[in-house]
């Protein structure tokens, strides 16, 4: 789950990470009477999207599709500039190369006190799950090109790992700070910075933190002058804070919908549509169709309490797509029955139509009663008893069709 840069940078705040001062705006008029409250001259007109590369994206008039500024960051040396840039900035659809062409709707702006900047670096925090270890990364290179930096000088980016049962330590913090030619008050001010970024990181279950840039200011101060902070999900449990925190308007409306209703649910590129129940037979249907040449349209778990509404609402998820012109499902009745899986297949799909061809596997509780219900209803399909007939009998019917 990702955020917003004003949300995490009042994490960063209440963790005693330097920021600037900053107010978050939903529009123009809000945006000036932050101007007004901020008492800076300079300040820095932010697009809150979820994506990077915004400095360097590109502000599209929603209806007319036309150009209407270049850069979703402004720097706004007066109160006109700030009313300009709020204006082309809020509810126009912002590009970078990050979102893909299509762009995102801007609903959210942060204004921002301006800075001074020394020298911008790079530093992130994420979970390296090879080496069990959380990864710092920092470079002196930070900006508005890192990946380049990545890609080009990979030698500039200086990485420790940190234990998580030892902590991290002086000496790696040291390390790193040293590595970024840091003295005098901007280390001392890095080294406490880091300490607070890994207890943040840790105490919040974020999967990353990145900020881009991290700037050394003229007065020596390390200020985080982005943002971008992930949480791991499989945490949300022990973080009822989250709820407020999530732009749903942000997120992949599909996966949002298939969440609600207890499902997990991945859009892939292939034309097979899947419905298992448990991620591993899930991830293991997706390998047996590939195995018998087929692609998997989607990743779905109906998981372990799925009932008619939440297989009604995968079956509409899954016939959404439209390059999905099969569907198999494998269920491993445990304590879910077969018997009610297939009456709900049958309920949802008169309810959405179903018009490609569909296999069905049963196995486990009341598979033979599951079957029997399905060969006894109208509805076409073919149900089978193993997995790898299952993926045979699928991968055949797409073919017969386009024969
Ligand atoms: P993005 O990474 O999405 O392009 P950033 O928040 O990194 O957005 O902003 C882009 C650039 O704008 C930064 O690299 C920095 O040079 C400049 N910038 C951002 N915030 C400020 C600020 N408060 N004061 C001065 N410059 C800023
Ligand atoms: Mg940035």
């Amino acid at each position: 789950m990702n955020i917003h840069e004003y949300q995490g940078k009042q994490l960063f705040r209440s963790a005693g990470v330097k920021v600037q001062d900053g107010v978050h705006c939903k529009s123009v008029k809000e945006a000036l009477a932050a101007y007004d409250s901020l008492g800076s001259k300079v300040v820095a007109v932010k697009s809150q999207i979820h994506a990077g590369g915004r400095g360097k994206g590109n502000l599209y008039c929603p209806t007319s599709g036309d150009l209407l500024m270049e850069g979703g960051v402004k720097i706004a040396f007066s109160r006109d500039e700030v009313e300009t840039y709020a204006e082309n900035i809020l509810g126009h659809i912002l590009v970078t190369k990050q979102t893909g062409p299509a762009g995102k709707l801007v609903s959210n702006l942060y204004v921002e006190a301006g800075c001074e900047i020394a020298h911008e670096y790079y530093l992130a925090l994420l979970v390296d799950r090879e080496a069990k270890a959380v990864l710092i990364m920092a470079s002196t290179e930070g900006g508005m090109d890192i990946e380049e930096v990545a890609e080009n000088t990979p030698e500039a980016i200086h990485k420790i790992w940190v234990d998580p049962q030892a902590d991290l330590l002086e000496s790696q913090k040291r390390k790193l700070g040293m590595a970024l030619g840091l003295s005098g008050a901007a280390l001392k001010d890095f080294l406490g910075m880091i300490g607070s970024l890994y207890d943040l990181f840790v105490s919040n279950d974020c999967s990353m933190v990145e900020i881009n840039p991290l700037v050394r200011t003229k007065s020596d101060e390390m200020v985080a002058l982005d943002a971008k902070v992930s949480f791991d999900e499989n945490a949300s449990f022990r973080h009822t804070d989250w709820g407020e925190l999530r732009d749903l308007s942000e997120e992949e409306p599909t996966e949002t919908r298939a969440k609600e209703a207890g499902l997990s649910y991945v859009k892939l590129d292939g034309d097979i549509g899947c419905l298992v129940n448990g991620a591993g037979l899930a991830m293991a249907s997706m390998d047996v169709i590939k195995l018998y040449g087929g692609e998997p349209a989607n990743f779905l778990d109906i998981g372990g309490g799925a009932n008619k509404e939440s297989i009604t609402t995968a079956f509409g998820i899954i016939l959404e797509d439209p390059n999905v012109e099969g569907i198999l499902v494998n269920i491993f009745g445990g304590i879910i029955r077969c018997d009610m899986v297939a009456r709900s297949i049958i309920d949802a799909s008169r309810e959405v139509g179903l018009s490609v061809p569909l296999v069905v596997r049963f196995s486990g509780t009341n598979h033979v009663e599951g079957r029997t219900v399905l060969e006894e209803s109208s509805l076409e399909v073919t149900t089978v008893s193993t997995l790898a007939e299952g993926a045979e009998a699928i991968v055949a019917a797409l073919e017969g069709a386009k024969a």
